[in-house]
């Protein structure tokens, strides 16, 4: 079974999580994507699509008009594509990863660090037992290495830190998306966080 992108995204914004603004689109008819604000993101899906960005299935910067010609190339390029996913770029921000795993000695847990390219390089994330509470959350991200990142860094503002813990929340606090564990486990790399407001640009589902 594959569960795609803007399959997990519809079933994470139903449970209140910001996501951006997309369609899916499954032949090369761009039109839909004429009511979302640019610069868009095209993104390929498609069975052996996992790390996209490793193999080319995402192009960040796009205008409408762009958005065919980038399609029909990656068709070219890529051996299966299903369709596209066609969404609004969200602003720089600081990157994170939020996930929700099962643990075999703990049971659910929460997972969140820096994300997006720094995931692997740099393995800063905390951990805290579901449901987590509001302190837990914010415990958690007073704790990464990477903190300072948070409040305001050379020059960059700081990011909506109540935003990121409600998110916190919405996966692994009280009533969250951590209850639905059965189902697999979430991985959203990344969550922008930006001065007002969060959003996660990518989710991944892994099947139980
Ligand atoms: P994958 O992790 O499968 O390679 P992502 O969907 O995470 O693909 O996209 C790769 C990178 O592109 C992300 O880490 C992020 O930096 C950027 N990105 C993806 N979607 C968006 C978006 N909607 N807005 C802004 N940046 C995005
Ligand atoms: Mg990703």
């Amino acid at each position: 079974m594959s569960v795609y992108e803007h399959e997990v995204k519809a079933l994470l914004s139903q449970a209140g999580v910001p996501v951006p603004r997309g369609v899916v689109i499954r032949d090369l008819d761009f039109a839909a994507a004429g009511d979302l604000a640019e610069p868009l993101v095209l993104k390929a899906f498609g069975p052996g699509l996992v790390h996209k960005s490793d193999a080319g299935a995402v192009v960040l910067g796009l205008r409408a008009a762009d958005l065919a010609a980038a399609a029909a190339e990656m068709r070219s390029r890529l051996p299966d594509v299903a369709g596209f996913l066609v969404e609004e770029q969200a602003d720089a921000g600081v990157e994170l990863i939020v996930g929700a795993v099962r643990d075999v000695a703990f049971g659910p847990v929460l997972l969140a660090g820096l994300g997006g390219v720094w995931t692997e390089a740099l393995r800063d994330t905390a951990l805290g037992l579901c449901p987590i509470s509001e302190r837990d959350a914010r415990r958690m991200l007073a704790s990464l290495r990477g903190a300072p990142l948070l409040h305001g860094f050379r020059g960059t503002p700081p990011v909506d830190v109540d935003a990121l813990v409600k998110l916190l929340m919405t996966v692994g606090g009280p009533g969250g998306v951590w209850e639905r564990l059965e189902l697999g486990e979430f991985e959203l790399n990344p969550v922008i966080a930006g001065p007002s407001g969060v959003v996660a640009v990518d989710a991944r589902h892994v099947p139980a």
